[in-house]
């Protein structure tokens, strides 16, 4: 813990990776741990662009009700030291595979959202942004298109401009903290890789061998941890 707060306060650059494991103490499950939502329902089956296009029923149900878990949810602590960290100019930029919006919600500016939002929606086919309630609802588009949460799904294309964004971060980085992912899916995988800063990685689960550091944590309790040390290292 001692070496994280020795090289966030040295580091002139630093990034925030943040994946599923930043949102389970907020109440989300997460998708690859034993409890998480691909042990329950197969991936394929709901995230992906075939079950949009043949199986719009179950894809609307699984994301509605992943919108509605939503409604009380609301950042901890970690969230809010991030964005404490951010303003106070100990890190210069968050990228997220979460879709929750939390960091914003926290107070985060400039979160490149790789894995898009699911707090707002759109047309399939002919691309325009529609009310959330209309989805809710099962309506389609007025063009008799189908609509959609701006997440990626499995098949699709990351945001082109929130990739570059980070990408460029991640080469200028001095050091690099990836939280609470498992690091499985591609491209966002490949990042941690594309810096020559210091790594560090805090999750739950380990089972990453490539960075310089790794803490065995929850990701609300170690920033916790990790803030009260910097506190008194600041004084
Ligand atoms: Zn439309």
């Amino acid at each position: 813990m001692e070496q994280i707060v020795e090289w966030l306060t040295s580091s002139k650059h630093t990034v925030v990776l943040t994946g599923a494991g930043m949102s389970t103490e907020s109440g989300l499950a997460d998708f690859r741990s034993k409890s998480g939502w691909w042990q329950q329902i197969d991936p394929r089956t709901v995230a992906t662009t075939e079950a949009l296009t043949s199986n719009y029923a179950l894809f609307q149900q699984f994301y509605a009700a992943r919108i509605q878990a939503l409604e009380d949810v609301k950042p901890h602590d970690g969230h809010f030291i991030l964005a404490n960290w951010q303003r106070r100019g100990l890190i210069q930029h968050i990228a997220t595979q979460n879709v929750d919006g939390l960091h914003t919600l926290a107070g985060s500016d400039n979160v490149d959202e790789l894995h898009g939002s699911i707090r707002s929606v759109r047309c399939q086919k002919c691309g325009q942004a529609a009310e959330m309630q209309h989805f809710l609802a099962k309506e389609a588009c007025p063009c008799g298109g189908k609509l959609r949460p701006n997440v990626v799904l499995f098949g699709e294309n990351l945001p082109q401009e929130a990739w570059n964004h980070t990408l460029s971060h991640m080469k200028a980085a001095q050091l690099v903290i990836v939280i609470g992912t498992s690091l499985e899916v591609y491209p966002v995988s490949q990042l941690p890789h594309m810096t020559n800063g210091k790594t560090v990685y805090i999750n739950l689960e380990s089972g990453q061998s490539h960075f310089d550091l790794t803490i065995e944590g929850k990701a609300g309790e170690t920033l916790k941890i990790i803030d009260a040390l910097l506190k008194h290292d600041t004084i």
